[in-house]
């Protein structure tokens, strides 16, 4: 093993960025994975009964602004153009996300025009039964804890716009890979200096193997340290899956629940991801079926897949521990969602791992 100058643990978006990028710089690269498969929550299955690609671990769309990243990602995929919306389901009536004019219309039953939306947010009543209807219950569910106790650039995420613009991102570059997502990772790791060892997790003691290599960890960084100086935070998800006797249930990839009395956050459709198949005339699996997923949150404990960070002030101190007690080890590089402790977006993981290399290669 010592004849590997890189090891990466941990194949996520991030670890099989910074692998390809240091194998195209010369190094010979070890990625190390703890599943039995590399791709981290990214990784997607194709359902044995409809042939439909199944994203594991819940919605994944590309989407970025960054040419950079753009650039980097179409080295390994082709994508099929898809454009994301995403539709609120709110007391059975459907409006669609983001917070713009169609939902503001029809919500109110009005006919504001782009001029008179400033106007008519600015009226507090207005305001609060929009926030109520589709921000207070959703984030009290995903957060377990009310909209007033997270930061707030959480729900800043989601757009507010003035039009009838309903993408809901603001990202021109935007898709699904049409060879699916697992094929993305292949690809990455496809190259003479890496090699790949999955059911291999990575602990502190692989530290001491790997001494004379440069260690790029992206699994939670409280896991690496034993847990020594307390568990932080995350917010975990539970799926439910079905498939249905249907051609569509909903008519659509993702539509948001957002009352606080339907326990789950949103249903999944996913063979709405890839529009080429619906194109063609066959969605290029079983049009007769379809498989949906309903996502319930829930805070994390032990043993659960971690997703998101909770950013607080307890986490904040408890995380800066654990960057104290890896800047000890000086070959130690720490990134990633889970690694790094960030609500990263795909493309954000990408930028972080890229510089990270040019970082290292410095
Ligand atoms: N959010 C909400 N209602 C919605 C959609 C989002 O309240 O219908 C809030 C919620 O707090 C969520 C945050 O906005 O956690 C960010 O939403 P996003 O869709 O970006 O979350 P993700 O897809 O990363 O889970």
């Amino acid at each position: 093993m010592s004849e590997y100058e890189i090891v990466v643990a941990g194949a996520g978006i991030w670890g099989c960025t910074v692998a390809r990028g240091l194998a195209e710089a010369g190094q010979r690269v070890l990625v190390l994975e703890k599943r039995s498969a590399v791709g981290g929550n990214v990784r997607c299955e194709t359902d044995a009964d409809t042939g439909i690609e199944i994203h594991t671990y819940g919605s994944h769309i590309f989407h970025t602004h960054l040419p950079e990243v753009w650039k980097f990602i179409n080295r390994f995929a082709e994508f099929n153009g898809y454009q994301h919306k995403v539709l609120a389901n709110y007391k059975g009536r459907i409006y669609s996300l983001p917070l713009g004019l169609a939902m503001i219309n029809k919500f109110f039953g009005v006919e504001l025009k782009p001029s008179e939306v400033d106007a008519f947010m600015k009226n507090e009543a207005h305001s609060s039964a929009l926030f109520d209807a589709f921000f207070r219950g959703y984030t009290s569910k995903q957060w377990g804890r009310p909209p007033e106790a997270i930061d707030p650039s959480i729900i800043r995420r989601v757009p507010v716009r003035s039009n009838y613009d309903t993408n809901y991102f603001n990202d021109y570059n935007q898709g699904i890979p049409l060879a699916g997502y697992n094929s993305v990772f292949d690809r990455m790791l496809d190259h003479p200096n890496i090699t790949v060892a999955c059911g291999r997790a990575f602990s502190l003691d692989d530290l001491a193997e790997f001494s004379r290599a440069s260690v790029f960890y992206s699994g939670p960084v409280d896991a690496l340290f034993g847990y020594s100086f307390g568990h932080l935070p995350w917010r975990t998800l539970r799926f439910e899956r079905e498939t249905l006797d249907l051609p569509d249930y909903q008519g659509t990839s993702v539509v948001n629940y957002t009352e606080a009395e339907v326990p789950y956050t949103r249903i999944h459709e996913f063979k709405h991801y890839h529009p080429e198949g619906l194109l063609n005339g066959t969605w290029g699996f079983n049009a007769k079926k379809t498989v949906i997923m309903r996502e319930y949150p829930a805070t994390w404990k032990p043993g659960d897949e971690p997703y998101y960070p909770v950013d607080c002030e307890e986490s904040r101190t408890l995380l800066s521990k654990y960057q104290d007690a890896a800047r000890k080890y000086p070959n130690l590089v720490i990134g990633g969602r889970l690694g790094g402790y960030k609500y990263y977006d795909m493309d954000q993981s990408i930028a972080a791992a890229l510089e990270t290399v040019a970082g290292f290669l410095k």
